[in-house]
């Protein structure tokens, strides 16, 4: 409901002040407010020019309300900016054109859903008269689609990292409404937009791909018909959340009821607060919370206010729809033909076997391919004029990938250096085995090692700076590198066919640089040359660290490694002929790793004791049911002890206390059943397995 300009000045402070508490209270769901109060931090007279700019939206929209007239229809050029890693988030242009189907049905009404609008509220349902077109001109007079593809990480971003994601890719915002896709929104959001107003530079709205149209990736529950896109161009033309983001707040539109807060779900009608009966909340608005398929209207109030917002100079909102702007930008109809192709393909390199195939994807834009010619060195064929081949690889190594496209307007390339990587079958080494990186050449990686390194700076490298035993380990001098950047060292192929029960242990030095640290340390196998990964070890933050938090650069002495160790005895590696090993470090801002001695065995760890563990051993083994661990501890130290089954799974917990130095004899008490075991020991530097036999 309108409010007079002082209380609403009131609560739109309050409301703006709130803003993260309402977020707590309710589920994430759209950082529209959020961006405004991040934005503000930036620009303080921000608020108060809200304030101004509001007052003469409402009242312009009173005016165009009692004139019963919001205008012949005006249309608004779109550029939809897919910021992506070559996944799922890529997004088709079908989809795409999917949600500029979904705009124009919703702010035109013509949706199929009206029907649902409680008749108590059709006297307001409105048709806002405002379009949406992808552009067919960009803004250096070239044809396009209206749809740019940009490589980026930060398609995984916070709100507050939104500047730098609109960066990478910006279309005037007098000339078009920017829509930026991206993969994910930290804390679940599923998107947000600018109030105008503000900084030309981040004016526009950002959805995460699975809430973008309703077909192709737009498959997640309650937000799978492009709604939020509707909802975030509300915000981008002035309208504020229904319920006023405050408690029975004042969303500046008089024709909407006034709510106590936020709906979520898909209420039954009539849901009353705020003294609002008999009618209630009109929860089944574009700007509530409700799940996509329970909304269905726009009020005139808000038309109105979508309307004022149109013909106001502000953030260039009134330019956007003018005769001249649609022929500079392509959307006054006329056609514009066969644009230039960008060529495309992933940059995901692709791991196999020798004698196994990859399917090569097509992920040219901007226009539609008439012919493809693709070149594959070292594959079988060795070109192809498919759109999307399958090609064989026979003899080890690392190949290039190229693609040209052609179409009416001309033709382009693309080159992918070592993008296919093929590894022996059957494997190069059996098991027991030891890299101990003290015969590899510093700077370098072991002989059939592989190194991916996707953060682009500093990766795994052998170094004689530390060690464990020996004079070399394995390191990422990972100070200096990007956030979020990551980094693998992918082993030699093994052949596990004629062992059973195999472990893998490796001694670990790492440091993080603040308790808040996420740095994650992941070991993957695969039995398909790297096609596919299974995780078989992950720590992070504190758990992984071996030696606190340290601040400098880090370099491991004595007491600073650990050895960690690895249950390899499951289905997907066990028991194979040509099985590796993925090291896998996820940077977030953390110090130095180090990894020395890997080593695959049966049973029974290669370093079985170190200083602190005089003996572990079980007695008897075999076993008919029950066995004691003979522990001696020359200090005393906290130990965990499990019996694990061939698979890894945890069959009992034996202990986890701090034990005194001397000899402990500790039963296990539950009687095992006919079957082999692990008995793990764990201290808080030293892990160790031993082979338990039971025959009842
Ligand atoms: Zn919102």
């Amino acid at each position: 409901m309108k409010s007079s300009n002082i209380v609403f000045f009131l609560v739109f402070l309050f409301g703006v002040f709130s803003v993260q508490l309402v977020r707590a209270q309710s589920d994430s769901h759209c950082g529209a407010e959020d961006v405004f109060l991040l934005e503000s931090q930036k620009d303080e007279s921000l608020s108060s020019k809200r304030y101004q700019y509001e007052t003469k939206i409402s009242n312009d929209a009173l005016q165009l309300l009692n004139a019963e007239n919001a205008g012949t229809s005006k249309i608004i050029p779109v550029v939809v900016h897919v910021i992506h890693e070559y996944g799922p988030e890529n997004i088709s242009k079908a989809q795409i054109l999917d949600q500029i189907r979904i705009l124009n049905e919703d702010f035109r009404r013509t949706n199929a859903d009206t029907v649902n609008t409680p008749s108590a509220f059709l006297p307001v349902a409105a048709d806002c008269n405002i379009e949406f077109k992808l552009a067919t001109i960009d803004p250096n007079g070239n044809c396009t689609d209206g749809i740019v593809r940009v490589y980026s990480p930060l398609t995984n971003s916070s709100i507050a990292d939104g500047a730098m994601v609109k960066a990478l890719s910006r279309w005037p915002n007098d000339k078009y409404l920017n829509y930026w896709v991206v993969r994910t929104i930290t804390g679940g959001i599923l998107g947000y937009a600018t109030f105008p107003g503000g900084n030309d530079n981040v004016d526009g709205i950002v959805c995460g791909h699975n809430y973008t149209g309703s077909i192709g990736t737009a498959f997640f529950g309650a937000y799978n018909l492009g709604r939020t896109a509707t909802h975030e161009v509300g915000h981008w033309l002035s309208l504020r959340h229904i319920w006023g983001d405050s408690n029975c707040g004042d969303d500046l539109v008089a024709d909407t009821p006034t709510a106590a807060g936020s709906n979520f779900g898909c209420l039954t009608y009539p849901h009353v607060s705020c003294n609002n009966g008999p009618n209630g909340d009109m929860f089944m608005n574009y700007m509530d919370y409700s799940d996509d398929v329970c909304f269905n209207i726009f009020t005139s109030g808000q038309s109105a206010r979508m309307n004022a917002t149109l013909n106001d100079p502000t953030s260039g909102r009134n330019n956007l729809w003018t005769q001249a702007n649609l022929i500079a930008t392509g959307t006054d109809g006329t056609s514009p033909g066969a644009c230039n192709l960008i060529a495309d393909i992933s940059n995901i390199e692709q791991m196999i076997c020798s004698g196994d195939s990859i399917s090569f994807i097509d992920m040219t834009w901007n226009g539609d391919v008439d012919t493809w010619s693709w070149s594959f060195p070292g594959g079988t064929p060795a070109s192809s004029s498919a759109q999307n081949p399958i090609i064989y690889y026979n003899t080890p190594g690392i190949y290039n990938v190229s693609l040209t496209v052609t179409n009416a307007a001309g033709s382009d390339s693309i080159s992918r250096q070592n993008l296919v990587v093929v590894r022996n079958s059957p494997a190069q080494f059996t098991v027991p085995y030891t890299e101990d990186f003290d015969a590899a050449i510093i700077g370098s990686v072991p002989t059939d090692y592989l190194v991916s390194n996707v953060a682009g700076l500093n990766t795994w490298q052998v170094t004689d700076i530390a060690s464990v035993s020996g004079s070399n380990s394995i390191f990422i001098n990972n100070l200096n590198n990007n956030v979020d950047g990551e980094d693998e060292l992918i082993t030699a192929t093994f052949d596990l066919s004629n062992v059973s029960g195999t472990m893998m242990s490796f001694d670990l030095a790492y440091a993080t640089r603040s308790s808040s640290s996420t740095d994650r340390f992941k070991v993957f196998a695969s039995n398909d040359c790297g096609k596919t990964w299974g995780l078989r070890y992950t720590k992070s933050g504190a758990a992984l660290s071996t030696a606190g938090i340290v601040t400098s650069t880090f370099v491991p002495v004595a007491g600073d490694w650990r050895q960690e160790l690895v249950n390899l005895s499951t289905s997907s590696v066990s028991g194979r002929d040509h099985v590796m090993f993925k090291f896998q470090f996820l940077n977030n801002g953390g110090n130095n790793i180090f990894i020395d001695n890997i080593n695959l065995f049966t049973g029974v760890s290669v370093n079985e004791l170190n200083g602190s563990i005089a003996n572990f051993n079980l007695v008897p083994n075999p076993a008919n049911g029950f066995t004691t661990i003979e522990l001696d501890l020359k200090k005393g130290e906290k130990i965990k002890i499990d019996v694990l089954d061939l698979s890894g799974r945890l069959v009992e917990p034996v202990i986890e206390k701090k034990l005194d130095s001397g000899s402990h004899y500790i039963p296990i008490i539950s009687k095992l059943s006919n079957g082999v075991y692990f008995v793990t020991l764990q201290t808080q530097n030293f892990s160790s397995a031993k082979k338990l036999i039971i025959i009842n």
